[in-house]
């Protein structure tokens, strides 16, 4: 009665599987997100000219943000005039209705 004992071996080949499982290579599908990159890289315009500078400044040279300046703050004007005139018209009213 003689037991035959496998003989242990190294360092074989291990057997791998055939059938691989069916969800390995569909996650890789997933398609990167290049819809919102724009061609033109970040720039920004002088507020004065127009010329394209870099986007850390607001106008291309001094002259320019001098003149932005002024223009600012004539729109500025402009934009609290009608509010200024309303609330010295409605004064001028309390007065006349106060007075009369
Ligand atoms: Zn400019």
């Amino acid at each position: 009665m003689t037991q035959r004992k496998a003989p242990k071996k190294r360092g074989g080949k291990k057997k791998r599987p055939i059938t691989k499982p069916p969800s390995d290579q569909v996650e890789e599908n997933a398609s990167p997100s290049h819809t919102l990159s724009s061609k033109v890289p970040k720039h920004k315009h002088c507020a004065n000219c127009g010329v394209s500078i870099d986007p850390e400044r607001d106008t291309c040279s001094n002259e320019c943000q001098a003149r932005w300046d002024k223009m600012l703050s004539r729109k500025k004007f402009w934009t609290y005039l009608p509010i200024i005139g309303t609330i010295l018209i409605v004064l001028f009213w309390i007065l006349v209705s106060f007075g009369g």
